[in-house]
């Protein structure tokens, strides 16, 4: 229900175009009662053998009698009576409105009716031609419009997510997928879109149609109408109990889409690691499974789908006959009343029989329609809560309230005892081990801090809130004196580069990657920052230079030209904090000695945290400071020689170095 005010909302900017489909709707359900109104005439010149003339002559020959016969009753009864004088004023009047009606028929409209039967037969089978056209024509608007309202409506909500996905935090972004977040907004959201879709067409004109039929049939004869409508409630019942298995079952399909996605991206996006160990037969079992599963809830689906449609098929005919099989016997036995009980004002006639089973089977086949949208209906909302679920989605990185202005950084930034936990999934019992206990550090603005420690001791984990991607369940980090949750997030990065263990480029030029993140820059400082971070050379030896287009993740280049260009992507960006996590870990020895000294410079004036294993002489000439991490602490910090001195860890890290140097 939320959900439909929420898609009502993204319709709101196009009501105008809804309401004008709603009126073509509404043209359409009148034609359609219409045209099956036309079962009376029919019937009385086929069966009855009646012409229009004859039956309007009739009938206002029956009016003008018994106006008479109300009148002279009326002379008889005493002024005294009121009650019983009044009531028969009341019938006088509304026969003198029917006698009024009819003779303006037959003066203004029935001259132009033909008097043979025949040809009143085919006029009316032309009229109904004529009818059924313009129906068509007016379905035609209505879809037409809906489908432009829907289409406008689905875009802004795709934008919508896509938007909010943007805006999330990265644990929150990592923890839902990428396959996750595509299948939303493509599978999910087209599920959506025809479920609007229907919802538009079929279920605004259908619920009319019925609407405009069961009208009509109150109008004949309201009373059997009613018996036929006796089974509506237990229609309903019916419908809410396949419709909550159905939203179930839809919910379970998207997230065995979702799975799909998932294997197909991971499958191909390592296509490299799964041809070199022939896993082919683990990701076709993966993805055997994930397609079965899907396989399985969409028959789930279509088994309840399939159930609705002959049930409400049954009880639409069982509603038909509810009010057909009295009509019969009153037309057949020639009374108005079955057992005492009054079925027709008047004893019904063939004619009055056979409009209102037509009006009865018009109000049916809408609603054998309507059964059939239900199981999409069903699966769009399971679709948009899925879809909404995303835009709703808050990030765990939430944006100051009032933020504080930033200055560029020029004293210190301060850890003070931080800890943070990554975020388990439910199977681990939302429990992870700690990886980062009580860290407690100051670095002085201009410091140049080399981080290092084992595999997983929380190097990564500890720079990584210095751009907020997540923040500290424990402790604060200070930037100047100021706690960075008070900062702007866009302004914290602004001040900060930062090159990651896996270095990430988009499908663009060389020149374009560089300048992410600074797009006002020239290609002098492009070239200049590309220098620095010793890409300049290779870059220029490649056939299209700067135009050079990386392909896929960069993955028409190496990984130590990846990284130089990552590199160069944050220098240019002329930050006030520099953090290069691993940022080398892959360019040649010699490139990496330049890239140090080159560093030395550019550190001038900024504070710069690198992460690195490698502590060569060039690496040691650069830093000012040394941190050396275990398991989610900082057990030291200190110059090489304090360390050598003080530091056990340190120590066995240097020698293994060593050892690695000497081997080479
Ligand atoms: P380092 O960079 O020193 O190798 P990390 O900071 O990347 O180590 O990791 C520290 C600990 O946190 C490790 O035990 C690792 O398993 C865990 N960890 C790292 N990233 C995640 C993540 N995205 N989700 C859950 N745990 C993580
Ligand atoms: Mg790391």
């Amino acid at each position: 229900m939320q959900d439909f005010v929420r898609i009502g909302s993204y319709v709101w900017p196009y009501r105008r175009l809804f309401v004008l489909s709603v009126v073509c709707a509404v043209i359409v359900s009148l034609f359609w009662a219409m045209n099956l109104s036309f079962a009376f005439p029919v019937v009385k010149i086929l069966f009855q053998n009646d012409s229009l003339h004859g039956y309007v002559d009739t009938e206002i020959q029956t009016l003008e009698s018994s106006i008479r016969v109300d009148t002279a009753r009326l002379e008889e009864i005493p002024a005294e009576q009121v009650k019983s004088r009044a009531q028969i004023q009341y019938r006088v009047s509304e026969q003198s409105r029917s006698l009024l009606l009819l003779t303006k028929v037959r003066h203004s409209f029935l001259p132009y009716i033909p008097r043979d039967k025949f040809d009143t037969m085919a006029m009316i089978l032309g009229v109904l031609l004529a009818a059924t056209f313009l129906k068509g024509l007016f379905t035609y608007f209505q879809e037409m419009l809906v489908g432009s309202v829907v289409q406008l409506t689905v875009n802004s909500i795709r934008q919508d997510c896509f938007r909010a996905a943007l805006r999330l935090d990265y644990q929150s972004l990592h923890r839902i997928g990428t396959s996750s977040l595509m299948s939303r907004m493509t599978n999910d959201i087209e599920q959506m879109t025809s479920a609007i879709r229907v919802f538009g067409v079929t279920l605004v004109r259908e619920p009319l149609k019925a609407g405009a039929c069961t009208a009509m049939a109150f109008y004949v004869n309201w009373r059997l109408t009613l018996l036929a409508i006796t089974v509506v409630p237990l229609m309903g019942l019916i419908f809410s109990l396949f419709g909550k298995r159905l939203r179930r079952a839809s919910h379970r399909t998207m997230e065995s889409m979702a799975r799909i996605y998932e294997c197909i991206a991971e499958t191909f996006g390592s296509a490299r690691i799964v041809i070199a160990f022939s896993g082919f037969r683990k990701h076709r079992k993966q993805f055997l499974k994930a397609n079965r599963d899907y396989y399985t809830g969409s028959m789930k689906i279509v088994k309840l789908g399939a159930l609705v449609r002959p049930i409400t098929e049954i009880m639409g005919v069982l509603a038909v006959f509810a009010a057909l099989a009295p009509g019969a016997y009153l037309v057949l036995r020639n009374t108005d009343s079955i057992l005492g009980i009054k079925l027709a004002a008047e004893p019904m006639g063939i004619a009055e029989l056979a409009t209102i089973y037509a009006l009865l089977a018009g109000t049916m086949d809408p609603v054998r329609k309507l059964s059939g949208i239900f199981e999409q209906v069903k699966r769009g909302m399971a679709g948009s809560e899925r879809v909404f679920d995303l835009i709703d989605e808050a990030s765990i990185v939430p944006e100051p309230k009032s933020p504080r202005m930033m200055i560029r950084h020029s004293s210190m930034i301060s850890m003070q005892d931080v800890s943070f936990r990554y975020e388990g999934t439910e199977a681990e019992g939302n429990q992870r081990p700690l990886a980062l206990k009580g860290v407690s550090l100051d670095v002085r603005f201009g410091e140049v801090i080399a981080v290092v420690g084992g595999n997983g001791s929380g190097k990564s984990t500890l720079l990584s809130l210095l751009p907020r991607f997540m923040d500290p369940g424990e402790g604060r980090v200070l930037i100047d004196g100021v706690d960075i949750r008070e900062l702007r997030t866009r302004d914290l990065r602004s001040q900060i580069g930062f090159v990651t263990q896996e270095t990430l480029l988009f499908n663009d030029s060389i020149f374009e990657n560089i300048r992410y993140g600074n797009s006002g820059a020239s290609r002098e400082m492009v070239l200049e920052a590309a220098m620095q971070a010793q890409a300049a050379g290779f870059i220029q030896q490649l056939p299209d230079g700067f135009e050079t287009i990386v392909g896929d993740k960069g993955g028409k280049l190496s990984g130590g030209q990846r990284q130089r260009i990552a590199l160069a992507r944050a220098i240019l960006r002329d930050p006030s904090i520099l953090i290069l996590d691993e940022a080398t870990s892959a360019v040649d020895s010699q490139s990496e000695e330049v890239i140090h000294a080159v560093l030395k410079e550019f550190a001038k004036n900024r504070t710069v945290f690198i992460i690195s294993h490698v502590l060569n002489r060039t690496f040691l000439d650069l830093v000012t400071r040394i941190v050396v991490m275990d398991q989610g602490r900082i057990l030291a910090t200190g110059s090489h020689d304090e360390l050598l001195d003080s530091c056990a860890a340190y120590r066995a890290l240097n020698q293994s170095q060593l050892r690695m140097r000497d081997a080479a």
